[in-house]
């Protein structure tokens, strides 16, 4: 199996470049389409990412299959805390019409954000366990040589939209239902892109199984919600 991958025709090559001392390199051109196995090697990581931003397929395979970046988990811890803050605010906002819950002051709203944090953790555990599901079943026919930690990492780090809640906060636009929205529809491109271009597949499938996931994902979400919030 080649060590890398071709970021324009996605097929596999042995090397980036070739270093022949000195500091001379030379980069290197895919036996298969003839182009550069990996421009991306030369270009500063800013560029990349606003690459990355625009859904270039290519910044993809460079970050997910050409690149040794590994803080994924760390960006997951803090996406959890944006995607706890948002729920925690939501929560907010609904309670102070209720005023029995808004004379349990600040302190019962603080436990609540430690609520919402463990409730986007299990969000994000089942959003993953379902994906590793879904992929184990279907091995066998269409995903023979998946690597389930490669795919663990493309959608941590293809989940780095959820950052876009800062700008949110500041703005004060939490419970902006278009601004969520959009942020989620953004989210969802961005691990089907990163599912595609990990797995090799085609588009309908990889956003299918993002999409099934995701459903499965908010169901149990809501049960657990409503649980927590019913009004007894
Ligand atoms: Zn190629």
């Amino acid at each position: 199996m080649k060590k890398y991958t071709c970021i324009e025709c996605g097929r596999g090559a042995e090397e980036l470049y070739r270093d022949f001392g000195g500091g001379n390199l030379k980069i290197s051109h895919c036996d298969q389409c003839e182009q550069v196995v990996d421009k991306y090697v030369e270009f500063d990581p800013v560029l990349v990412l606003l690459d990355a931003l625009l859904h270039k397929t290519q910044a993809y395979r460079h970050i997910l299959l050409n690149s040794d970046i590994q803080f994924h988990w760390r960006l997951s811890v803090i996406c959890l805390l944006c995607d706890a803050y948002i729920k925690w605010a939501q929560l907010k906002s609904a309670d102070t019409t209720d005023s029995q819950q808004h004379q349990l002051g600040f302190y019962a709203l603080e436990w609540d954000f430690y609520i919402m944090f463990l409730l986007a953790t299990v969000e994000l555990a089942v959003f993953l366990g379902c994906c590793m599901l879904l992929l184990r079943v279907s091995r066998e026919v269409l995903f023979p040589d998946v690597r389930f930690s490669s795919v663990v990492r493309a959608l941590l780090l293809s989940s780095f939209g959820k950052l876009l809640v800062i700008p949110a906060v500041i703005w004060g636009e939490t419970n902006s239902t278009v601004y969520l929205g959009l942020t989620r529809m953004f989210v969802f491109t961005c691990n089907s892109l990163a599912m595609r271009v990990t797995l090799g597949t085609r588009q309908h499938v990889s956003c299918g199984l993002v999409a099934v996931c995701l459903l499965v994902q908010y169901l149990i979400s809501l049960s657990l919600h409503s649980l927590l919030y019913t009004p007894t």
